[in-house]
């Protein structure tokens, strides 16, 4: 192995003189306690070392070896469940404030083999071998690596093992054996291959209604969240954590503070996962590198959540990754670039901000997989732009690369509205080819509605802005109703609270039996104005507040609810209509 001798310090950077070669993006050690690191550049004699570890303490002379291997990060069974820092070691600990460093890999652990190929059959890239158990958590299977093809020399019995040790060997056409464990290696900064990617036409159900109405995220999409502090970023994510249809869920938390992550950490476990009824920590894998711990690892950290992704995908599962927040990760960019020295680019991140962005970005896919299983990798990401603007490096480039935008506003925030997602500063992509899927799901008429809700959403800025010039009561009547009508979708369907157990997820039945109820409303709202009744007769309407507390009042399996809403509010506009024509006739009858 090559070897170099470290002469320049700076935090996380050194500069070493060579005695050997290094690759690009290779992963090396410095020093007596191991420092793990990357070679980032190599300029002539000497190689540039991103360490992602704490390096007080080092001194000049101290030698670098390298491991002719890129950066790779271990993946297993043992991540379901587990906390890790930035390179998948197992974390420290939890504390009130603090989540302590990562030390060394995870230890060994035992699971239950079952195999399921037997030896002398031929195995391709993604083949099943065998599957793994451990308690009452879901089996997992052990596939065979991507770069592995051959004839099965020989597979253990079914029985304990331990996830490091070898449970078959694969013997290739050159006659190299490789042997396999449930554990295996992967780079992070390279994709793990597939066989293709699928088109996206499905949404990842979220159970977050202004979501998946409005601006769905396809499964195999990728999403971001901007919003400025305090505006909710870390409540939706953990809110879609909880409730979207991914059957495994890995969390980033990416430099924010110990303390917030440490909130994940401890509540996480405790959560109920709403699918299972069991803790939703069993499909979580949680990646954290807080702001105390080092900068570098921040940097990888974005890699290595991505590729346990791809890990559980290439298992034909839906996968979502949550980040939080990629603007500490662009920050972590920012600060190891210039220490090394490069020429600062747009608000003094390194030019390469934005292909680095979609490096990550890019790995989220609806995909077949080698093994022939269909898995997505859906990636959703937090930006904390500094004072919530979004024209900053990070949300521009971002844009560039994401499908839904889902923006928080801090008016929206301060009012206490939640999810304080902005209707109009939020987009989904190209959403139509959803409506398929939605007709499946008994709601034929989601695209007209959905077009109907934005339409009146608009309308609503503009009549707000018309009202504050000349006053409210001045509006035409069916003006004002269009006011009363934005109002009511706001409060009765774009509202939900994180923290009430019926409202905190959606199902799409429930979103779209919400949606035809309120276009009833505005329906019958409409003929009712046409037939001559006044809007603060309409507004008066007693149905109006069960309307706008449907979401949390009416529990997903109480369908028949919506129908006993519905038929309420028919009655209430009949009687309306006949005390407008009773009104009516009242003069003539006198007369
Ligand atoms: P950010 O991560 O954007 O800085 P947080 O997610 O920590 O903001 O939210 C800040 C506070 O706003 C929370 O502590 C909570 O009180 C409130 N909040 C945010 N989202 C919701 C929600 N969906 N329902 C109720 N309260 C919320
Ligand atoms: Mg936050």
């Amino acid at each position: 192995m090559s070897r170099a001798i470290l002469h320049w310090i700076s935090g996380p950077v050194l500069r070493a003189h060579r005695e050997g070669d290094f690759a690009l993006r290779e992963a090396v050690a410095v020093g007596e306690r191991g420092l793990l690191g990357e070679v980032v550049r190599i300029d002539g004699a000497e190689i540039v070392v991103q360490v992602y570890e704490d390096t007080t303490g080092l001194r000049p002379g101290t030698p670098i070896e390298g491991s002719g291997m890129p950066l790779a990060v271990e993946l297993g069974p043992h991540l379901l469940g587990g906390m890790f820092d930035g390179l998948l070691r197992p974390l420290g600990g939890v504390h009130e404030a603090f989540v302590a460093a990562g030390g060394r890999a995870a230890p060994p652990q035992s699971f239950g083999f079952e195999p399921v190929a037997v030896a002398g059959a031929a195995v391709a890239p993604g083949a099943l071998l065998g599957h793994l158990r451990c308690g009452q958590s879901m089996p997992q299977p052990v596939l065979c690596p991507p770069a592995v093809q051959g004839v099965l020399e020989w597979i253990a019995a079914a029985g304990p093992c331990s996830d490091v040790d070898p449970l078959c060997a694969v013997r290739d056409a050159a006659g190299v054996s490789h042997p396999i464990a449930a554990r295996q290696r992967w780079p992070v900064r390279t994709p793990r291959p597939v066989r293709r990617r699928l088109p996206a036409d499905a949404p990842l159900v979220t159970g977050q209604r202004i979501l998946d109405s409005l601006f769905p995220v396809a499964l195999g999409g990728k999403a971001a969240i901007p919003g400025g502090f305090g505006t909710g970023k870390t409540v939706l994510l953990e809110a879609l954590a909880r409730g979207c249809a991914a059957d495994v869920i890995v969390y980033l938390g990416c430099g924010e503070r110990g303390n917030e992550i440490a909130g994940v950490l401890e509540e996480f476990p405790q959560l109920a996962d709403p699918r299972s009824g069991r803790s939703l920590m069993e499909r979580t894998v949680i990646v954290a590198n807080t702001s105390n711990m080092p900068v570098a690892a921040r940097e990888a950290s974005i890699y290595s959540a991505v590729t346990v992704a791809e890990w559980f995908r290439d298992q034909g599962l839906d996968v979502a990754l949550m980040a939080d927040s990629t603007s500490r990760w662009a920050e972590a960019l920012r600060e190891v670039s210039g220490r090394f020295g490069e020429l600062p680019g747009e608000g003094g991140y390194p030019a390469y901000l934005s292909s680095r962005l979609a490096d990550f970005y890019e790995r989220a896919a609806r995909v077949e997989t080698l093994g022939g299983r269909t898995g997505s990798v859906t990636v959703i990401g937090a930006i904390s732009p500094p004072s919530g603007d979004f024209s900053e490096p990070v949300t521009s480039h971002t844009k560039r690369y994401v499908r839904a935008f889902w923006a928080l506003d801090v008016r929206r925030a301060q009012a206490r509205f939640y999810p304080a997602v902005h209707p109009l500063q939020s987009y989904a992509d190209n959403p139509r080819g959803f409506a398929t899927w939605w007709a499946a799901q008994g709601n034929d008429a989601w695209w007209s509605l959905r077009r109907r809700f934005l339409s009146l959403l608009e309308e609503q800025a503009r009549l707000e802005r018309m009202a504050r010039i000349i006053g409210k009561d001045a509006l035409p009547a069916r003006q004002q109703l269009a006011l009363l009508c934005a109002e009511l979708l706001n409060e009765g369907f774009l509202r939900q609270s994180a923290f009430s157990p019926i409202d905190r997820v959606a199902p799409p039945a429930k979103q779209g039996a919400m949606m035809r109820l309120l276009a009833r409303f505005m329906d019958l709202a409409e003929d009712a104005l046409a037939a001559g009744a006044a809007v603060t007769a309409i507004a008066a309407l007693p149905c109006l507040r069960p309307l706008a507390r449907m979401g949390e009042e009416i529990a997903h399996d109480q369908p028949q609810r919506f129908t006993e809403l519905q038929t309420r509010i028919e009655a209430e506009f009949g009687s309306l209509r006949s005390a407008e024509t009773g009104e009516a006739h009242a003069p003539a009858a006198a007369g």
